[in-house]
């Protein structure tokens, strides 16, 4: 199993941030196929978003919605296709912040809260350099904005889940990240932690961060963002949750596997914990 931590540090390399090109959508995919051997992760897909959406990507386990974000964040490349984050190839961007699926993350590694947070700021200062006074501040200040600050010589693996998650958000926010996704965030998080999360998700996105949620849980996309993206390896429809989660489109990414109680719907082929 891939470590979190360890990942991170892999991919932070001493590079200069790019420059976003004036006119250029936050993010374009143009008729991108990922494979992984013989399996098509993603097939053909071409969408834009643009700065300051809360846009939730909802789609069946193995819908390729893990492999959307490693794209955004420049981990892996399409087989064929184009994808750009501001007009340029996103891996030379310091501005997206990735938070992977909890299972994906050794909450054993022996760090504290503040180290975490500091890591968002790595790429910045430089691997082998001291964190300097505005880093410090920054992380600091990151703390406070998700109310964590009280925690921050605690091991990480000592935190509740909702705790965990804003040290994530908190990281990402001392990276002064543009662009934060986050991958099936709410697995394993109680209606009330969900509550705060939600709240904090809002706070950030008014401060002009895009955010970008992976998730199973169609009724909470449909609920909490104003536009859904629904995958299936291919991308079956992009826009607002009305238009979107509509019965056909809903048959065409779960087949028979969907059920509708009211208003909810309910998919038997999530869920994986
Ligand atoms: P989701 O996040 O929607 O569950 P993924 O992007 O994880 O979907 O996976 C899409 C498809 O690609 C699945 O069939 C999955 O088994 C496959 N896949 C994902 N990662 C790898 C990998 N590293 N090696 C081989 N196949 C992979």
């Amino acid at each position: 199993m891939a470590n979190g931590f360890t990942s991170f540090l892999q991919r932070s390399k001493l590079i200069h941030d790019a420059t976003h090109l004036p006119g250029t959508p936050l993010f374009r995919a143009d008729n991108v196929t990922v494979r992984y051997g013989d399996t098509v992760a993603l097939d053909a897909v071409s969408f834009e978003l643009n700065t300051g959406e809360q846009v939730a990507v909802v789609g069946p386990n193995g819908a390729g919605k893990s492999t959307l974000f490693r794209l955004m964040v420049g981990e892996i490349r399409p087989n064929s296709g184009t994808v750009t984050l501001y007009g340029s190839t996103p891996t030379d961007h310091l501005c997206v912040a990735y938070v992977p699926q909890r299972k994906a993350i050794d909450w054993r590694f022996p760090v504290t809260v503040t180290d975490v947070v500091m890591m968002g700021r790595v790429r910045k200062i430089g691997l082998f350099r001291h964190p300097g006074r505005r880093d410090r501040d920054l992380v600091r200040d990151s703390l406070e904005r998700v109310n964590i600050a009280p925690l921050a010589d605690k091991q990480i693996g000592e935190l509740s889940g909702g705790q965990q998650q804003r040290v994530f958000i908190a990281r990402a926010l001392a990276q002064e990240a543009e662009l934060l996704l986050l991958d099936e965030p709410l697995t394993g998080l109680d209606m009330p932690s969900q509550e705060r999360f939600f709240n904090l998700l809002d706070a950030v996105s008014d401060s002009g961060v895009t955010t970008i949620i992976a998730t199973h849980d169609l009724n909470l996309a449909a609920r909490q963002f104003d536009q859904v993206m629904l995958l299936n390896t291919h991308l079956v429809a992009i826009g607002a949750p009305e238009q979107v989660l509509s019965a056909e489109n809903l048959a065409a990414a779960y087949g028979g596997h969907l059920h509708t109680v009211g208003d909810v719907i309910i998919a038997d082929t999530c869920c994986e914990e």
